[in-house]
């Protein structure tokens, strides 16, 4: 269980020190994971600390990083690491941000090329705080990396750019490869799980974003177990594909600490199958659906098989 309180003792998430504490449920036999430490693992966090970076990997208690840092997969997460939303699944810091590293772009670039990465994913903090929500900056990482590192595929995942008008367009005019934005829940749960955010404009960013260059992967994920229903996971599938998303993930929530959102259900590996089944009949070029599916996890082999996708679409191979 992840301790609540940061080193200088201030709460890792205030808005949520006043919740009662929910029972955590012990995770089935299928959620094992490999523990971290191998030589892989500690060149990964070398790089990772000596520029000063952050990782969703480390700041979200990923349970696929034994696993992904033994084969030096971090994902960035820029902007600081702390967060202007207050969401009821994340383990990410809340509170005022400091103000942006304007060398940050430079640091990641670095890293990616000293990592060697052939896919590279980068996601940030939510900053609502910043009058373009941060798309400059995320614009400013992307030509880094193309520039250091010009082999480089590139997949981020962004805040919703909420009430920040003009933000889509330019992180879009800077091309990532895959532009995946999470709608993390169904619409019915998103006052209890993701109260900051807003269903409709989510997907509606995932529409734009084919608009503005339909040449760009989309892509969504959610996590299951916190009390939807499997109808409601249908529809979103449907609402999905209305905005042309390519690729859809699906895994399980699991719980940070005992004053976030509870596990409402462990969601089997058959009902991910069956997931997955319609999923794919609803036509998305690919779905990663499983328990330990992360929007991150095994980008990198995810990404080719949908270009190979595509192209068997477009009847190209
Ligand atoms: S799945 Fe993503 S967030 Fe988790 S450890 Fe792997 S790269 Fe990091």
């Amino acid at each position: 269980m992840v301790t609540v309180l940061n080193t200088l003792n201030r709460p890792r998430h205030p808005e949520k020190q006043n919740r009662p504490e929910t029972e955590v449920l012990r995770k089935p036999e299928w959620i094992r994971v490999k523990a971290p430490g191998g030589a892989g693992w500690s060149e990964t966090a070398g790089i990772v600390r000596a520029n000063g970076l952050h990782t969703v990997c480390e700041e979200a208690g990923c349970p696929n990083i034994g696993e992904c840092w033994e084969k030096k997969h971090a994902t960035f997460m820029i902007m600081g690491d702390t967060c202007t939303r207050a969401c009821a699944f994340c383990n990410v810091r809340t509170g005022m941000p400091k103000a942006l590293d304007q060398d940050e772009p430079q640091k990641v670039g670095e890293a990616v090329a000293k990592l060697g990465l052939s896919h590279v994913v980068i996601t940030s903090v939510d900053r609502d705080d910043l009058s373009d929500g941060g798309a400059e900056h995320f614009a400013r990482v992307i030509a880094s990396i193309r520039s250091l590192s010009p082999g480089t595929t590139i997949e981020i995942l962004t805040p919703d750019f909420l009430r920040k008008p003009g933000a889509i367009e330019v992180v879009v005019k800077a091309r990532p490869d895959v532009f995946n934005h999470n709608m993390e829940t169904v619409p019915g749960r998103y006052l209890k799980v993701r109260p900051g955010a807003r269903y409709f404009h989510s997907l509606r960013l995932l529409q734009q974003v084919k608009e503005l260059d339909p040449s760009i992967f989309t892509k969504s994920g959610i996590m299951v177990g916190l009390g939807e229903e499997r109808n409601e996971v249908l529809q979103l599938m449907d609402d999905l594909r209305s905005a042309e998303v390519d690729f859809m993930t699906i895994g399980q929530y699991l719980q940070p600490t005992r004053k976030h959102h509870r596990v409402e259900k462990f969601v089997t590996p058959d009902e991910f199958k069956a997931y997955e089944t319609v999923a794919y009949a609803k036509g998305f070029l690919m779905v990663s659906s499983s328990p330990l599916t992360r929007s991150s996890h095994h980008a990198g082999d995810d990404f080719a098989k949908l270009r190979s996708a595509r192209e068997a679409k477009l009847g190209r191979n």
